[in-house]
């Protein structure tokens, strides 16, 4: 994927979690990605099953609120960070249209973003920031630090 010749990396983050298998209901080992892949974010799983050889992959999935909470405690928050000068209109346009919040929502994560306190996985704050820089603003997503 390029856009005006600038290739753009993938964002990757996994986790590795146990869940019964679809087919014996053993637990077994699953593997989820999170990718943004150009403009596109994924959710991809896996699973093996060690007691009856079950195998599956499911892409493009949607992400559950548990998993996520889990990449969000392995691979910590990433933060949007929005440069000077402010477009709040833009910024608000591009907010609205990525996050799907109503008028009230969407001036919280104006706020947010302006002050550096809007969080979440690399995949989705890059996304984010990708979106923001299309329409000319000057966003970069800040990865997690890691303890
Ligand atoms: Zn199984």
């Amino acid at each position: 994927m390029s856009k005006g010749g600038v290739v753009q990396q993938v964002v990757l983050a996994s986790i590795r979690y146990f869940a019964v298998c679809r087919d014996c209901a053993a637990q077994a080992e699953w593997w989820g990605v999170q990718a943004l892949v150009g403009d596109e974010l994924r959710w991809d799983v896996e699973c093996l099953c060690a007691t009856c050889g079950f195998a599956v992959a499911i892409c493009d999935g949607d992400l559950p609120a548990h998993l996520r909470n889990r990449l969000l405690a392995e691979h910590g928050h990433a933060t949007l960070r929005v440069a000077p000068p402010v477009q709040g209109a833009k910024v608000m346009r591009v907010l609205r249209a990525e996050l799907g919040l109503d008028l009230t929502d969407v001036r919280a994560a104006l706020e947010r973003a302006l002050t550096g306190t809007h969080s979440g996985t690399l995949p989705e704050v890059e996304h984010l920031a990708r979106r923001l820089r299309a329409s000319g603003i000057d966003a970069t997503a800040e990865p997690p630090t890691v303890a």
